[in-house]
């Protein structure tokens, strides 16, 4: 990687160049109003209204930018993460880093899955396999746990084909539909390590400009995280049904009551909703007396 100099008081945060996590990372970004131009072709990007800058970079490489302290922050699996965090720790490398935030993408399952065919009754059944893997650490860490004594098969990519080319019996690797087993003839059987992308931070301390700027990120970042699943819920409710139709409204409080011009025997209502709202809720609110019901999507929230 060629060396970059850049000012002191800008953070410096690693993405994924390309890959699962980078959409999502530069959205985020985005909603957080962090402007990039044009991302991709530049290892590294200055955000022009932020002092932020990005280096892109491969998923396996963020760990230890951020625990060498080459960069303040990334946006990493966690499972890319434990397992770099324990093969460092292993090896006696600098290890140390906080998670700032959990983020709301990224997803993913880390499952032991063993050819259709084999007997499975329980995790005994894998004592003496060779399970082939890309992260050796947490399947290593899981087995010692579950004391089981099997062997790991460390490969780079194209696990899920190693049982049906003789490498190994069964397989660890990252499951989310499950589609990539089915076509390999494979079935989970054990979920080890369950994984979202997360912010990270280094444990070096940052200088008072950076810190106050990642302040404002987190607080910017719990905004967009809350207005994900929060709605903006407006209705006529007759009078006598107020309390009743209150009560239906997930997660919301103190709402804003109106008057409604002309008619005296209703009100309208306006309230933040945190949670979901489904056609389940706004059918009940209808059978409750609510009408003209209005449920819009909220984009940022500072409470
Ligand atoms: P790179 O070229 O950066 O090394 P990669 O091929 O290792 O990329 P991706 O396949 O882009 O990585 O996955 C990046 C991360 O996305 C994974 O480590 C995991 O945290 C997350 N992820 C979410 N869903 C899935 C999935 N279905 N399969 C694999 N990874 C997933
Ligand atoms: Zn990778």
């Amino acid at each position: 990687m060629p060396p970059v100099t850049l000012p002191t008081d800008r953070l410096r945060l690693a993405i994924q160049k390309s890959g699962r996590l980078s959409t999502d990372s530069l959205d985020l970004l985005k909603s957080c109003g962090i402007k990039i131009k044009a991302p991709k072709e530049k290892l590294l990007l200055h955000a022009d209204n932020f002092p932020v800058d990005l280096l892109f970079v491969r998923d396996d490489d963020i760990p230890q930018l951020v625990m060498d302290g080459v960069c303040d922050l990334g946006i990493v699996g966690q499972n890319v993460l434990e397992e770099s965090s324990l093969e460092r720790r292993n090896a006696g490398s600098r290890h140390a880093y906080s998670v700032e935030r959990v983020l709301d993408f990224g997803g993913c399952r880390l499952a032991i899955a063993i050819p259709e065919e084999r007997p499975f009754s329980s995790l005994k059944d894998l004592e003496g396999l060779r399970i082939a893997t890309s992260y050796p650490q947490l399947t290593g860490r899981f087995l010692a746990e579950q004391n089981i004594k099997a062997d790991v098969v460390t490969l780079s990519g194209s696990v899920e084909i190693a049982p049906r080319l003789g490498l190994a019996d069964a397989i660890c690797d990252l499951v989310s539909s499950g589609s990539t087993l089915e076509a390999n003839k494979l079935r989970a059987v054990e979920t080890i390590f369950k994984s979202k992308a997360a912010l990270i931070r280094s444990d070096r301390s940052l200088t008072a400009e950076k810190s106050h700027a990642l302040d404002i990120m987190l607080s910017r970042i719990d905004g967009v995280q809350k207005a994900a699943d929060a709605k903006y819920i407006m209705l006529h409710a007759p009078k006598a049904a107020l309390a009743e139709i209150r009560k239906l409204l997930p997660g919301s409080e103190n709402p804003t009551i109106l008057p409604l011009a002309g008619d005296d025997t209703k009100v309208a209502l306006h309230a933040v909703c945190q949670e979901a709202v489904f056609w389940e809720t706004m059918e009940s609110l209808k059978k409750a007396g609510a009408s003209s019901i209005l449920v819009l999507p909220i984009e940022k929230m500072m409470l």
